[in-house]
């Protein structure tokens, strides 16, 4: 842009930090976040503070993520301090993540989204009890949390399904077919599913039957039994893709020999032959 004479704006630098902050790119970013000002006269908002603190505390680097927070001259958003509650949840750091959370409760009180993100960070480490004092304090402020639920079109009919549903779906024989047939090669590959996503305290078992119906897989089965071997399979998500489902995209990409285009909240995971473009990293 710079070379074809086109100035850039306030908006190409939330893309250029996104991107970098995606790639691990934090040295490269933070020239970037510096030559914004020195080099374009463009104040940075707290949206550039907001990708900024998210690409150090995803590349684990959590204490500098901190120190930007507390020199910023703006002050700290709900989703600046969001970043940083996401990168303790990435790198379990507990007692931090408290201390940010608290923060949060007290600027965005209804805001489920944060909430969920403590409660995921407490059920990760296996705290249950704290994981239902969440769960009530939500309650008690009769605060929701979105239902997961996803699409797929085939041709010109689009099927949609909520985690745990699709229950006809589910009970037809083309779908189990289909199901155990996956399952079973990729189970050969090495994949076992990641219970600790699973936010219950239940047993092993149970939490597989959870996470085997989170959305994006129903969608992602019905692509697969619907249209011919080789096609790409889109898939559209109302919420982030789980740490298991990422994973289990990637077998069923490399078993089936379809790239799987997943649309979450976040950004775009393009699977094929048992990797994302992402590369675990989003
Ligand atoms: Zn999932
Ligand atoms: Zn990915």
């Amino acid at each position: 842009m710079v070379e074809d004479g086109i100035k850039p704006d306030g908006v190409t630098f939330i893309s250029l930090l996104s991107g970098c902050s995606h790639v691990r790119m934090v040295n490269e970013g933070k020239i970037f976040f510096n030559r914004m000002r020195s080099d374009f006269g463009l104040n940075p908002t707290l949206e550039h503070y907001a990708c900024l603190v998210d690409m150090f505390g995803r590349a684990g680097r959590i204490e500098e993520a901190l120190e930007i927070v507390k020199k910023m001259p703006l002050k700290p958003s709900g989703s600046v301090r969001g970043s940083l509650l996401n990168s303790c949840r990435l790198y379990g750091h507990i007692s931090l993540a408290e201390a940010i959370a608290k923060l949060l409760f007290e600027i965005e009180p209804t805001n489920p989204g944060n909430y969920v993100m403590l409660s995921n960070i407490y059920a990760n480490a296996a705290m249950w009890d704290k994981v239902n004092l969440v769960r009530e304090e939500m309650e008690k402020r009769g605060l929701k949390t979105e239902a997961g639920c996803s699409w797929v079109q085939i041709k010109d009919r689009v099927q949609s399904f909520v985690a745990g549903g699709g229950f006809e779906f589910r009970n037809s024989n083309e779908f189990k077919r289909t199901w155990d047939e996956l399952m079973g090669k990729m189970e050969e590959s090495g994949y076992r599913a990641d219970t600790g996503v699973v936010l219950h305290d239940i047993d092993e078992e149970m939490k597989v039957e959870w996470v085997c119906g989170h959305s994006e897989r129903l969608s992602t089965v019905f692509a697969l039994v619907h249209t011919g071997s080789g096609l790409p399979i889109r898939v559209t998500k109302n919420l982030r893709v789980c740490a298991d489902c990422h994973s289990w995209m990637k077998y069923v990409s490399e078993v089936s020999r379809r790239k799987i285009i997943l649309r979450d909240t976040n950004r775009f995971h393009h699977f094929d032959q048992g990797k994302c473009s992402c590369n675990d990293y989003w």
